[in-house]
């Protein structure tokens, strides 16, 4: 059996106007990267839910992406982060944290060491301090670049970012034994309200995995939240008879017509690569046994090169 593997790096207004050749390439390089961690689990015959974890930690650690090391900022110019990871056996999430280097590795604790589901702000990070999760400063956690980044919305619209594109992590993966998995890591929208929860991190909207698919979201949280995105793809192919890319469409279509704009990646139960955005970019790639591309523009990667948009 083969095995698949497909990430994100969030999505929002990433053109080749907005973005500079040296972003882009920060980009590329930080997706071929990850890819390659979850992949070279997958190729040793190793689990969905480990080759997500591999690929989300790499992203988490890389500045130029919107999860652990670089993630947005609150209003506050302080990392509440939030992450999720789900299997068809169980699901864990944690929102808020602000002292960890990988959220989602928190996450995973959750499902696996705790009855509960997701744990959020001061308890979230007790607990991951009391499992010996790797600390991370609040001034490593806030680069720079986001400082500036925060601090250039605030003395404009002081609303908070509408573009999203700073990119938001996540991962889904088929193992070669059939199991799926997906994980989503974020520190959500600048500007954001400190204590505001986006979809990453709510089993269901941002983030999902059954034997049917695994799905993790990006984009604009709250529209993404009350059309449970990420769920409804599974609920489409399920119930509803329709194939991978049907479903992304209509589910993105649904979040369309709320007022939200952003991007999916899925993987079947067959190991069908897909993505679909609606912004004018997604940071993405795929990997598969003879196949592999890293993509940001809308208009990569269309027609029969790669997974329908
Ligand atoms: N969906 C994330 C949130 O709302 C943000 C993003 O994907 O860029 O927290």
């Amino acid at each position: 059996m083969s095995w698949t593997l497909v990430i994100h790096g969030g999505a929002g207004r990433i053109t080749r106007e907005t973005v500079s050749a040296e972003a882009d390439e920060r980009a590329r390089a930080g997706l071929g990267t990850a890819l390659n961690a979850g992949a070279a689990v997958l190729a040793g015959g190793g689990a969905a839910l480990d080759a997500v974890e591999a690929a989300v930690r790499v992203l988490e650690d890389d500045p130029a992406f919107n999860a652990g090391r670089g993630a947005a900022l609150t209003r506050d110019g302080t990392a509440e982060l939030d992450a999720a990871i789900c299997h068809a056996g169980g699901a864990g999430a944690v929102a808020g944290l602000t002292r960890v280097r990988h959220p989602v590795c928190v996450a995973r604790a959750v499902m696996e060491r705790t009855p509960h589901v997701m744990l959020a702000g001061p308890g979230a990070d007790v607990f991951a301090r009391e499992i010996g999760a790797e600390a991370a400063d609040a001034d490593w956690l806030a680069t720079p670049e986001r400082r500036a980044q925060l601090a250039e919305l605030l003395a404009g619209s002081g609303g908070f970012d509408a573009e999203m594109k700073y990119g938001t992590v996540g991962a889904v993966a088929r193992d070669a034994a059939g199991r799926l998995a997906a994980a989503t890591s974020t520190g959500g929208v600048t500007g954001k309200r400190p204590g505001r929860i986006g979809d990453s991190p709510l089993i269901g909207a941002g983030t999902w995995a059954d034997g049917t698919c695994a799905v993790s979201c990006t984009g604009a949280g709250e529209f993404f939240i009350r059309s449970s995105a990420a769920a409804q793809v599974s609920a489409r192919l399920r119930l509803a008879g329709r194939t991978l890319h049907e479903s992304l469409a209509a589910t993105l279509a649904e979040v369309s017509a709320l007022g939200g704009t952003g991007g999916l990646i899925a993987v079947d139960a067959a190991g069908a690569p897909a993505w679909r955005f609606s912004t004018p970019g997604m940071n993405r790639g795929y990997a598969m046994p003879g196949a592999r591309q890293v993509a940001l523009y809308g208009d990569e990667f269309t027609g029969q090169a790669g997974p329908a948009r």
